[in-house]
């Protein structure tokens, strides 16, 4: 699959190879109207900073012209490249949710939280967290529009998945850039069983059910079109892939409650919910899955994170979420 793809709607899709892993998390470029100049959205970890600067450059992006940078929220593979990438933009305002203003400021805590939940080895994978200089952030709170000429982003909060989460609409395309609102999509994996492949992210400690679900209710019944999803690329109907992740997202929300008492919760959970996964692919048409590199890597996508998953639903019905 190529690295860098033209959607409809002026928008360019950028493959970060996130750790050196194709098709894992994606950033985009929106064109505005006439020369207003660009918004990109998501900038991925800061291991990924010298591709997403490459893709910039051979989609004809010069640094001066990108006017604004969006970031879904903190976690550092969405903002991590911030400190790295905005001294490039150096023209671009940085707009994140109010709440994670502070955490890319001064990222002490965001890279110890972050530690804490990924192990030292990964966060050496995703490279070092830089500050963002404070007087160039933007708060992204509900019902804000960005302006790039005739063309117009709104915000919208979506607390569920962490409550520094914002999620970005574009109305041009009717487009919502759902970061890990929306859960994840598997694009390879959906082709080869011909079925939508996704699944909701619930990582703790930030992860709150009722109010994933209400964020995810508000899309569905929305006008939206197309996502484009971080993890991983631009899919549709909106309606139907919302549809199945709020479905996934209830069975996880209750087999929480069933493995909350258990010993060892979080890894029998974790287990349990990659069988409720990969059973849900095989229940389409597919009798197996005839795996690919690609594939692979989007199995590992789906599978992986949901010892996280467990984790934040676990602690979600405890009531320590912090939200
Ligand atoms: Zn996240």
């Amino acid at each position: 699959m190529d690295r860098i793809i033209k959607l409809n709607g002026d928008i360019w899709q950028v493959d970060l190879e996130e750790r050196g892993i194709p098709g894992w998390t994606a950033a985009y470029f929106i064109k505005g109207e006439g020369n207003s100049g660009w918004m990109l959205i998501e900038t991925g970890p800061a291991s990924s900073a010298k591709k997403l600067l490459e893709a910039a450059a051979s989609i004809g992006i010069s640094p001066g012209e990108v006017k604004y940078i969006g970031v879904t929220h903190i976690h550092v593979d969405h903002a991590g490249s911030l400190g790295v990438i905005s001294r490039y933009f150096n023209n671009a305002e940085i707009w994140v949710h109010p709440r994670g203003e502070k955490h890319l400021v001064d990222p002490a805590r965001l890279i110890e939280g972050s530690r804490a939940v990924y192990g030292e080895r990964k966060m050496q994978e995703y490279g070092e967290v830089l500050p963002v200089p404070a007087e160039r952030l933007h708060s992204a709170r509900e019902g804000t529009i960005i302006r790039l000429g005739e063309r117009s982003i709104e915000v919208w909060e979506t607390p569920g998945h962490a409550r520094h989460h914002a999620c970005f609409y574009d109305r041009k395309t009717r487009g919502l850039f759902s970061g890990d609102a929306a859960g994840v999509y598997a694009p390879r994996l959906s082709k080869l069983l011909n079925q939508a492949v996704t699944r909701p992210a619930t990582p703790g400690p930030d992860f709150h059910g009722e109010l994933m679900l209400q964020d995810l209710y508000r899309m569905a019944c929305s006008e939206v079109r197309n996502i484009y999803y971080t993890h991983f690329g631009a899919a549709a109907p909106a309606q139907l892939l919302l549809e199945l992740v709020i479905g996934q997202l209830s069975v996880h929300m209750r087999m929480a409650r069933d493995y909350a008492d258990k010993e060892d919760a979080v890894q029998k959970l974790g287990l349990a919910l990659q069988e409720e996964i990969k059973t849900g692919l095989l229940n389409g048409t597919a009798q197996e899955i005839i795996y690919d590199d690609r594939a692979g890597n989007e199995m590992r996508l789906l599978l992986e994170p949901l010892f996280d998953s467990a984790d934040g639903l676990l602690l979600d019905l405890k009531g320590k979420s912090s939200v």
